[in-house]
């Protein structure tokens, strides 16, 4: 059986034993094949929109054994699928943009009728997938952040479920942090560092957001240099941005002791 990279293990996590997979944006299908493999799952599709990827995937399923479950089908987003085909879909690797505008065309087109589970792992861009989740009504049900070869990755699982617009409601109140911002700000937040993340905090979660904090500090200093009056008012964004990325860590700091 193929041994999958810690990322792509702790999405076949994710998935729910029996249900028929979709990953989407495939590359080597090791995905699917693995979820094959280990008997996870009855079925799987593999999408690709590229021609190397698209050979790549069907070359593993063929070497695996594995023509006659695993289906290799090229094409852009969910459109290789029909609507009732798959009950989980998988996107990763990608940014949070392509992976919402590929649900979200997807979701136009009924591509995701009868489709219950959504693992997604963007490499950034995460807040973006967050909200088209919860545009959507998809209940955000966990998330998790991992380390792995000096990069940093956040998995996100969610569920189609009648009662996703309550669930989600006291999901991004964050009222669970002691910080004085208005509701619409704490949400924000939520939305831009995980709601379940930052009520689990981890020492990754932390690592994250320090980088971040370092980031926006250089780009301070860069614009420092400029004259240009905008530049100003992106520097007092960007500082403000810190100060309330910095406030939340306090937060989760103490927790983490
Ligand atoms: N999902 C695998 C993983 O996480 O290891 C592969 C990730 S790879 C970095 C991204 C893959 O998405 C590439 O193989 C690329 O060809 C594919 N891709 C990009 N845009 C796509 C789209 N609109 N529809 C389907 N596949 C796409």
């Amino acid at each position: 059986m193929i041994k999958l990279s810690n990322r792509l293990q702790r999405i076949a996590d994710y998935i729910t034993p029996g249900n028929r997979v979709a990953d989407i944006g495939s590359d080597h299908a090791l995905l699917p094949i693995y979820l094959l493999q280990s008997g996870k799952v009855p079925s799987a599709i593999a999408g690709e929109l590229n021609e190397g990827p698209y050979q790549a995937a069907r070359k593993g399923a063929a070497d695996a054994g594995l023509q006659q479950r695993l289906e290799v089908r090229k094409g852009d987003g969910l459109s290789v699928l029909n609507g009732g085909e798959a009950d989980s879909v998988t996107i990763a690797g990608m940014g949070g943009s392509l992976m919402s505008m590929i649900l979200e065309a997807g979701d136009q087109a009924g591509k995701l009728q009868g489709v219950t589970e959504l693992v997604l792992q963007p490499n950034v861009g995460e807040d973006e997938v967050r909200l088209w989740l919860l545009g959507k009504g998809w209940e955000l049900r966990e998330e998790s952040i991992l380390e792995e070869d000096g990069k940093i990755y956040e998995v996100l699982h969610a569920r189609r479920a009648e009662y996703a617009a309550a669930s989600n409601e006291k999901l991004y109140d964050g009222s669970f942090l002691p910080l004085e911002w208005d509701k619409s700000d704490l949400k924000g937040l939520l939305v831009r560092m995980g709601p379940h993340l930052l009520r689990k905090p981890t020492a990754v979660l932390i690592e994250k957001w320090r980088l971040e904090i370092e980031k926006l500090e250089r780009i301070c200093g860069q614009l420092s240099g400029s004259e240009l009056p905008e530049s100003a008012l992106k520097k007092t964004q960007f500082e403000r941005d810190i100060r309330r990325i910095e406030e939340v860590l306090g937060c989760l700091q103490t927790e983490l002791q």
